[in-house]
């Protein structure tokens, strides 16, 4: 194994939190992002996954005759857990061969009369081809949800990702670039679907002072720890604990549980949010600039495959996710890599249907290229914590392996 690095590196770029972001201040997060970004309104929930609920649930009131939903093979679990919560019917696509993309022909073959929704998903930042879930779904009289996730600040056009479907959604959860421990930002283009988004919200979602409580204890947590000197112990140590019981699912924080708690996110986590998201355009250039400075290092790597944005398309940068010829190659790479607190990780450990704990809420259709990508990528961290040597490092890693 690679030496220990001191300093354990994040998996993913978050905007650190600083002492004065813990100030009270305007609950004004939504309309500050959707500023910056240039988006109409924003509408803040507890969570991406409750984002997608709240869309799930609106879309299937306005078309109850159609109850499927169609998603990547090779994504979030959460996804999977909010079809299912939404009393929907989860159905999934393939991938493209060595791509994190719906492949077209098999996006056909699943959607028909029946189909509610299609959610192309911009996974890693990378920008999804959201125009081909767009042709299909005017074919067969579906909508299409942008799974934005990973994605705030992605561009496409010269426009925020999210502007292309009916709704889109952003995540605010521990790791995902702008945290206030667990959110997310719901996004619609049309203004009476945005008043029946915020309608769905406000008839479903309560408060809960417990919940907030617990959140805002969390986002304290996150906010102590999530530097240089704390990840370790909130991050490495769980990890290689994990990693040593065997069990890769909890190491990435796969294991969800499966109903998604509902609740309003209280002024004091969006004024911290506000704070912070005053850095966030910064921040997202400099990843920017990082990610452009390391591409070519890591793309000049015999065997390597880094997934990348589209033309016209300018991504975020949370890290860079990397596909090796071979399983064997990527768990070599992983053995040397992902204890030794480089910020090398895995994105999902299976495709959907490989996860035991989803059995019964996911459907087992064979989806080859899917488990593919699942067996041979892995994650790159773009912090800006992680220094040239780290990177090196990571790079010599991968050509020993590769050679
Ligand atoms: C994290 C994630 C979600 C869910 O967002 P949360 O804010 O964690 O609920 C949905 N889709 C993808 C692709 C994700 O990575």
């Amino acid at each position: 194994m690679l030496p220990r690095r001191q300093h354990e590196l994040p998996p993913t770029a978050g905007l650190p939190l600083r002492l004065s972001d813990l100030r009270p201040g305007a609950p004004t997060l939504a309309a500050d992002i959707a500023a910056q970004l240039g988006t109409p309104p924003l509408q803040l929930e507890c969570s991406g996954t409750a984002c997608l609920l709240i869309a799930l649930i609106t879309l299937s009131e306005l078309q109850p005759a159609r109850r499927r939903v169609v998603a990547p093979a090779f994504t979030c679990p959460l996804v999977a857990i909010a079809v299912h919560q939404a009393g929907l019917e989860l159905q999934l696509c393939d991938l493209r061969p060595d791509h994190y993309d719906m492949d077209p022909a098999a996006l056909r073959a699943v959607c028909d009369e029946h189909t509610l929704a299609i959610i192309p998903t911009h996974l890693a930042g990378r920008v999804a081809d959201v125009e081909d879930a767009l042709a299909v779904a005017r074919l067969v009289g579906a909508y299409v949800i942008e799974d934005a996730a990973q994605a705030l600040g992605a561009r496409h056009h010269g426009v925020s990702v999210g502007m292309g479907g009916d709704v889109s959604f952003f995540s605010l959860a521990a790791g995902k670039g702008l945290s206030i421990y667990e959110g997310g930002l719901l996004l619609a283009r049309e203004p009476a679907l945005r008043k029946q988004l915020a309608h769905t919200s406000a008839r479903i979602v309560p408060r809960s002072v417990i919940r907030e409580c617990q959140r805002s204890i969390e986002l304290l947590g996150y906010a102590a720890l999530y530097r240089p000197g704390g990840l370790q112990l909130a991050y490495g140590r769980p990890l290689r604990r994990a990693l040593r019981r065997g069990d890769p699912v909890t190491a990435v924080g796969d294991d969800f549980p499966l109903t998604i708690p509902l609740h309003r996110v209280g002024r004091w986590r969006q004024a911290v949010g506000t704070h912070a998201a005053t850095r966030l355009p910064d921040f997202d250039v400099q990843r920017g600039v990082l990610a452009q400075r390391r591409l070519p290092r890591l793309r000049g790597i015999d065997g390597v495959r880094v997934m990348q944005d589209p033309a016209d398309a300018r991504g975020a940068w949370p890290f860079f996710l990397l596909l090796l010829p071979d399983p064997q190659r990527r768990d070599a790479a992983l053995t040397e890599l992902w204890s030794s607190g480089h910020g090398v990780s895995r994105l999902f450990i299976h495709a959907l249907p490989d996860y035991a704990y989803l059995g019964g809420l996911v459907p087992t259709p064979d989806v080859p290229h899917a488990r593919d990508f699942a067996s041979r990528s892995l994650t790159i961290s773009n912090s800006p914590w992680m220094n040239d040597a780290d990177f090196e490092a990571i790079c010599g890693v991968l050509e020993t392996v590769l050679r």
